[in-house]
């Protein structure tokens, strides 16, 4: 029996992890630092194509794509200026399966994963147990072995660092996690105003710019979702309790025309910061880092949850073949091969792209985003160059690979 691999953390990267190497025939023991039950947390509402294309093989993209937002088009609009581009996501059809973006809330897709990792006799899953060791992460260790907070120790093969942000396998391994946090925060919020009766022509996504700053609005199975950039040191309180935020409040404004959308509730506010970080390795020894424990990206473009699923599928896809029951050897250079891939795609793609999105809603100065509309406006009107910039939006160039 092949000896299984240690996932620490049942994010959605960590299931997937887990449930892509069951798949290859490899079993996986996922330790969770928290007790079961999901909180209802939004974070990332984005499933890009290829992203579906990967969930499929574990049977959990058709309940996405049946019970998420289907989008059809991508915005980029202003809220003072008349200016706007969309890319149609038609130009996709027939490159991947699955030629459209699904708004589908984090929790949901962690909830599915875990009923699936539940469902799987290859994936233990083991709630409140939270890791604070680790040896193997240096080079030529045989194997792994993490301590958890009660004492117990656990060896296995490979131990994949998917603990998110704050790491704390990044940090006993000594992984440097270089990089730079966005001065403005943002503010992010949930309304049933129907924003689709009030706005012309308004589809599922659109990101704004304005003369304040950025405002994105998605739809999503429930509600709208509305983030904006906040001064930083401006603070909202976390429910919403005391009125809406005042940047929040004058993006709206600005997007209706008039107050009417205070008339809805406004749910789930949460203040958060993004960087934009990559680990400076994916291996240490015996420890693999994958998805926030190993990079973050400005949330906007939605590319964060996105890259660490295909993190989680890249690595089973490299490890399987030689872990799995009379494989072929000790994953040494599948182990490296995936480091080096995805730390590429990361530095070379996914941190590029998200820092161009991001700066271009950022920009604030009139004449600045007027040039950026009439330039995406121009590249969406050319066939070429429009499929080019939305296959990139949609990740088909950062899944290298990942695919095979
Ligand atoms: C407010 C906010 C909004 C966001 N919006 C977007 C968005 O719009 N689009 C997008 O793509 N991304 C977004 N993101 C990012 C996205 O949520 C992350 O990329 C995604 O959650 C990463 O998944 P993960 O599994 O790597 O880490 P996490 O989801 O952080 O999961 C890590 C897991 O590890 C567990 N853990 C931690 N330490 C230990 C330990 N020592 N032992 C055992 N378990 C441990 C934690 O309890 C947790 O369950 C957002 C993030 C935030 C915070």
């Amino acid at each position: 029996m092949t000896e299984p691999v240690i996932v620490v953390g049942a994010g959605p990267v960590g299931l997937a992890a887990a449930l892509a190497l069951a798949a290859e025939r490899v079993p996986a023991v996922v330790l969770e630092a928290e007790r079961a039950g999901v909180r209802k947390e939004w974070r990332g509402s984005t499933l890009h194509p290829p992203t579906l294309a990967l969930l499929d093989r574990i049977g959990a993209a058709s309940d996405a794509v049946a019970h998420g937002v289907r989008v059809d088009r991508l915005q980029f609009r202003d809220l003072q200026l008349p200016d706007r581009a969309t890319f149609s996501y038609g130009v996709l059809e027939g490159r991947t399966p699955f030629p459209f973006r699904v708004q589908y809330e984090q929790y949901k897709l962690l909830r599915l994963l875990r009923e699936l990792a539940e469902a799987s006799p290859d994936v233990d899953l083991r709630q409140e147990h939270r890791v604070t060791g680790l040896t193997g992460a240096d080079e030529g260790a045989a194997a792994a072995v993490v301590t958890l907070a009660d004492g117990t120790r656990l060896t296995a093969p490979y131990v994949v660092a998917a603990d998110g942000a704050h790491s704390v396998l990044r940090k006993l391994a000594g992984i440097g996690f270089p990089g730079d946090t966005y001065p403005s925060q943002s503010l992010v919020a949930a309304t049933p105003f129907p924003f689709e009766t009030v706005v012309d022509d308004l589809g599922p996504v659109s990101y704004w710019s304005g003369p304040n700053g950025r405002l994105s609005l998605i739809r999503t199975p429930d509600v709208w979702r509305v983030a904006v950039s906040t001064t930083a040191g401006v603070t909202a309180s976390a429910d919403g309790t005391g009125g809406p935020h005042p940047e929040l409040a004058a993006a709206l404004d600005l997007l209706v025309g008039d107050r009417s959308w205070a008339g809805s509730p406004l749910q789930q506010h949460q203040l958060y910061r993004s960087h934009q970080r990559v680990a400076d390795r994916f291996r240490a020894g015996r420890l693999l880092l994958a998805g926030d424990a190993a990079h973050l990206s400005s949330t906007t473009g939605g590319m964060g949850l996105n890259s660490g699923v295909h993190d989680a599928f890249d690595l089973a896809a490299r490890l399987g073949p030689a872990l799995r029951a009379g494989g072929d050897g000790d994953g040494d250079a599948e182990a490296d091969a995936y480091a080096s891939a995805r730390r590429d795609a990361a530095v070379r793609i996914v941190q590029p792209a998200t820092r161009t999105v991001r700066a271009g809603v950022d920009a604030t100065g009139r004449d600045a985003r007027l040039a950026r509309l009439r330039d995406l406006a121009a590249t969406a009107a050319d066939p070429v160059a429009g499929t080019r910039h939305l296959s990139a939006l949609s990740m088909l160039d950062a899944v290298e690979g990942v695919s095979r």
